[in-house]
């Protein structure tokens, strides 16, 4: 195949969607398979939808994601010029008409049962292009064939095509001319996008093959005798089958970012809806994945989007990362005032941590960070796991606490022998399992019994990292001086 060219035109209209990230996903994996170039497009014509910040929000998403463009971004919006041209040209070749019609006319003449859409009442009424939206003069007859590498030839009868609308009353353009003008002008050869776009395509062709003619006598128009290949990617849904909805459901990208999903781990994750890579592996590294993405092998069932699987596969991913690389990548989660104050990035709509920012000490956290790497979904998660560390007291949970200390009879004991072990013991995770193991023997309780309303007095949960290793790390002195707060509170109950 010569190599391809591919474009990821996303419309700025809000949060960068999942499902827009599986679709320059799929671009760019074909892009890198084939030595192609990848695309991307802004697609800026609505002025009253499109707001500057999706703009940075789609460029900086990709960025996260590793999909940088080859070129662009390119922006409709400054394309203005091109449309008009492709106006004026398809006008003058008769492709087009005036039409005053408001929706409500056409609505009042659509008989009940009748395809909706436009009857074609100006067709021979002869408008003046000024002051009037213009559209396309559909065939009536025939059909028009849609070849798709996912879903196969999908024909379009032509009769059931309206004639749509390309530019409004006051000369903008519609997005399907603005899209198809630009694919033909940057070269595109194949059209990956959501199957929501399919009906478009017939229109598209009808466009493409129009501009064909004009390019026959207008020299601003080059033939593109090819039309694109097209892949209508399979819907994304929920638990429900349903449609993902903006609404519903957690699909902004942005969103993902801030809770602590890696990039790495939602980009494969994302491979998987809507094709399965060799051998049925799901965790597959970056390259493997670029070697065997094949357009062809594209599922065109609607694909789950389930959080809960991506959320495991990026745990697999944190358990991967070595502890240097798991600190470095969980800072902004833990340490959000450094990074900040570093120009560096922070999860902007993550809660911060919840002890004071001048209490968060680096070289403690790094002692326990193999024991909350293994614990974390995500690194969100990464505060929750050590803030009785870095609070100054441990946080209150009133189920933890009424389990393990107010609903346990023999807590008070438990702690007191705690109390009176930890004060000379050795002070290493090692010794103090001993100790509290052995105050569990006197007690007739085994060690997982006999540690709990010490997690509780210490950590204030009763789930959290391994408790030895905490202790040690939170040193004798302000162990001690927790668990004899406990006994207070738990002696007053
Ligand atoms: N701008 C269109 C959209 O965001 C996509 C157009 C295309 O990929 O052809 O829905």
């Amino acid at each position: 195949m010569a190599a391809p060219r591919v474009r990821f035109a996303p419309s700025p209209t809000g949060f960068f969607h999942v499902g827009s990230g599986r679709t320059a996903l799929y671009n760019w994996l074909f892009a890198r398979r084939h030595g192609g170039v990848f695309i991307l497009r802004i697609e800026d014509t609505d002025t009253e939808r499109n707001r500057e910040e999706w703009v940075e929000g789609i460029v900086e998403a990709m960025a996260w994601l590793g999909m940088e463009p080859d070129e662009g971004p390119y922006r409709q919006s400054a394309r203005a010029e091109r449309y008009r041209a492709a106006i004026d040209a398809l006008w003058d070749s008769g492709y087009l008409y005036a039409c005053d019609c408001t929706r409500e006319a056409v609505q009042a003449r659509t008989p009940e049962h009748a395809t909706p859409g436009y009857d074609g009442f100006c067709r021979e009424r002869g408008l003046s292009r000024e002051g009037n939206a213009l559209r396309f003069l559909t065939p009536d007859v025939g059909d028009t064939q849609v070849h798709d590498v996912v879903r196969g030839a999908v024909t379009f009868r032509n009769e059931t095509m309206e004639d749509f609308v390309v530019a409004r009353s006051n000369g903008e353009p519609l997005f399907v001319l603005a899209n198809i003008v630009d694919d033909r002008d940057m070269r595109i050869t194949h059209v990956i996008r959501g199957e929501e776009l399919l009906p478009s395509a017939p229109k598209a062709i009808l466009i493409w093959r129009a501009l064909d003619e004009v390019a026959k006598t207008d020299a601003a128009w080059r033939a593109a005798n090819d039309l694109p290949v097209w892949a209508h990617l399979p819907t994304l849904v929920n638990e429900q089958r349903k449609k993902l909805s903006k609404r519903r459901d957690p699909v902004a990208v942005e969103s993902y970012r801030d809770q602590g999903y890696l990039p790495e781990a939602l980009r494969n994750y994302l491979a998987l809806l809507g094709w399965s890579p060799p051998g049925g592996e799901e965790k597959v590294p970056l390259e493997v994945l670029i070697e065997n993405f094949a357009l062809e092998e594209v599922n065109h069932s609607p694909a789950f989007f389930d959080v809960k699987k991506l959320t495991h596969m990026n745990g697999e991913y944190l358990r991967e990362l070595s502890v240097g690389e798991f600190v470095e990548r969980v800072r902004p989660w833990v340490d959000p005032a450094t990074e900040r104050a570093a120009g560096r990035w922070v999860p902007g709509t993550a809660a911060p941590p919840p002890w004071p920012p001048e209490c968060f000490d680096a070289g403690v956290f790094l002692r326990l960070a193999p024991l909350v790497q293994e614990r974390v979904a995500v690194l969100g998660d990464a505060p929750g796991l050590v803030d009785f560390v870095f609070l100054s007291d441990p946080p209150f949970d009133e189920t933890s606490w009424a389990k393990a200390i107010g609903g346990d009879a023999g807590a008070v004991a438990l702690i007191e022998d705690a109390i009176g072990a930890f004060e000379h013991t050795e002070w290493s995770a090692s010794a103090l399992r001993d100790a509290t193991s052995a105050i569990g023997e006197r007690a007739g309780r085994k060690l997982a019994k006999a540690q709990a309303p010490i997690r509780v007095a210490v950590t204030g949960r009763t789930v959290g990292p391994p408790l030895f290793e905490s202790l040690e790390v939170l040193g004798r002195d302000e162990v001690l001086r927790r668990l004899r707060r406990a006994l207070e509170c738990a002696r007053a109950t």
